[in-house]
């Protein structure tokens, strides 16, 4: 079938909207009409890098949308269900098995290698070859062919602008609370970065009655933004004196747990002065290399996690995130602003100059 899709055809971009093919899918998979996707800044960093040997290349891995069509093995989906694509694994594995697919053996190739697990691609233009299932998705395009194990089923009244950000980002921040920090009522949290993965963090800490919790983020709107969402306190790293001391002020001798999503050496360095004995600092940000003093790790019993989407089984956290939106206890509504997808230029400037903390594309 003929849709309509966001193409990066050289590296670094940009998203150019034009027809290409999609095949119909295949026993495990099921075809969904987009009807939003969220954009993820690691839409944006892997533009950037992206080989040119996989060009043209389809992006997008917040999908939401309507199952139009599955294929003949699917059993959980049918045609008019409503979904969520979020992350694609293969199930068998050994981490698939034990609950934590974010770690899957098979994470790369179906998730950013621009094609299936067995090589090929649903998405060609004119019969020539067209990479995607970013995510086992691709979906900044008006269809996308989606794996079974990676389109969850959301209500049908979720709004799909909340369903999309579901997916990644929203997930990624709520799920290393949830899933992998898992504080106590009553604990300190700290985040450092109030886009849509730190807010989303920042939520998740408030639902569990962590208390106080703190933002460190330098855009003001931001900052106020965390504040209605039930922040203590949100500080600017440029402006506060001391932040560590600020911090272990706040927190009477030290923050439980840190969640970083900005991977900043200096930032990073000063979160580890800022937990208190045995606290935990989770990294969730995309980065490179940072150094820490050794010794003020060990004597403080610092436990240092990576986190990736949160470390969460979809299946079973998309759902516990949707049940916890509809009550009103996750406000992440707050988060979004809206782009027609004939706009996706609009929403890489507004995520680029930090406007839009959460850009969705809407489909008409
Ligand atoms: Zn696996
Ligand atoms: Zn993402």
């Amino acid at each position: 079938m003929r849709i309509r899709a966001a193409v990066t055809d050289t590296p670094g971009g940009p998203f150019v909207i034009r027809a290409v093919d999609l095949e119909a899918p295949r026993p495990h998979e099921v075809l969904v009409r987009i009807t939003a996707a969220g954009m993820c800044h690691t839409d944006l960093s892997m533009q950037a890098i992206w080989p040119r040997r996989l060009t043209p290349m389809v992006f997008g891995h917040e999908g939401a949308g309507v199952v139009e069509a599955v294929g003949a093995e699917v059993t959980g989906l049918a045609p008019g269900d409503h979904v969520c694509l979020t992350f694609n694994s293969c199930g068998l594995c050994e981490q698939c098995a034990a609950g934590h697919p974010a770690y899957c053996h098979s994470q790369r190739t179906l998730n950013t290698s621009g094609r299936r697990g067995d090589g090929t691609t649903p998405l060609s233009r004119d019969g020539a070859l067209v990479h995607g299932e970013f995510f086992g998705q691709s979906s900044f395009a008006t269809f996308a062919v989606a794996h079974e194990r990676n389109a969850i089923r959301v209500p049908a009244d979720l709004p799909a602008v909340v369903a999309a950000p579901l997916g990644c980002g929203v997930q990624t921040g709520a799920g290393t609370v949830f899933n992998r920090l898992r504080p106590e009522s009553g604990g300190s949290l700290v985040v450092i970065g109030a886009g849509g993965v730190g807010l989303s963090a920042l939520m998740a800490a408030i639902v569990l009655g962590c208390d106080p919790v703190i933002v460190i983020e330098p855009v003001a709107s931001r900052r106020a933004l965390a504040t209605e969402l039930g922040a203590k306190a949100a500080l600017d790293p440029s402006a506060a004196d001391d932040l560590v001391t600020t911090v272990l002020d706040l927190t009477g001798g030290g923050a439980h747990h840190i969640v970083d999503t900005t991977s900043r050496p200096e930032m990073l360095r000063q979160a580890v002065s800022a937990l208190r004995p045995r606290g935990d600092l989770a990294l969730v940000g995309i980065g490179t290399t940072v150094a820490f003093d050794v010794m003020s790790l060990l004597s403080k019993g610092i436990r240092v996690h990576g986190v990736i989407e949160g470390d969460a089984d979809p299946a079973r956290f998309i759902p516990a995130l949707v049940d916890l939106y509809q009550r009103g206890l996750f406000p992440l509504d707050r988060l979004i602003a809206t782009f027609p997808f004939e706009n996706i230029g609009d929403a890489v400037a507004g995520m680029r100059d930090g406007t839009a903390i959460k850009p969705v594309l809407t489909f008409g």
